[in-house]
């Protein structure tokens, strides 16, 4: 039977690492909005991210693709997963999945790696509902990780990308 929230739908034995387009909302009949899965970790490799590691990513990259010049303005959402296996980019339906693969690599160019939580945005008690969840090394690692599982070696090299 199909389910009504789609990733249940995915066999998660079988998922890989990588960037899927999950499915396509209709709201009102009239905006179309994609979620995108970005997975970071394949579910059956059982080495989650570690929720310190998830948090920083989340606000890193909630804060800086929406900068992005090329699909920053169509940005719904960035979410965590809650099996820690990855995130959920929400867009509106015109960004295409090469776009984000490229606007990856230009916050991984610019804000990676990070040192210190000085370095993560809004990640104090202001902002944030726990400030004091988060994992420098984790992310930096994670984010390497995904970065090679996406970009090819010559890829990564036009890019300008250390990897
Ligand atoms: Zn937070």
């Amino acid at each position: 039977m199909k389910s009504v929230v789609s990733s249940f739908d995915v066999d998660h034995r079988t998922l890989r690492e990588g960037l899927y387009l999950r499915s396509t909302y209709q709201i009102n009949d009239k905006l179309s909005v994609l979620s995108w899965d970005m997975r970071f970790c394949a579910p059956m490799d059982h080495k989650p991210l570690t929720p310190g590691a998830v948090h920083t990513i989340e606000h890193l990259m909630a804060y800086w693709l929406r900068l992005d010049e090329t699909i920053g303005h169509s940005i719904v959402s960035f979410c965590p997963m809650g099996c820690l296996t990855g995130f959920y980019l929400s867009t509106m339906n015109d960004v295409t999945a090469e776009q984000i693969k490229a606007a990856l690599g230009r916050v991984y160019a610019k804000v990676f790696p990070i040192h210190g939580k000085e370095d993560i945005v809004g990640m104090n008690e202001i902002q944030c509902g726990n400030p004091s969840l988060y994992d420098i090394e984790g992310a930096n690692e994670a984010m390497h990780k995904y970065v090679g599982i996406l970009f090819s070696p010559e890829e990564a090299a036009a890019a300008g990308l250390k990897l």
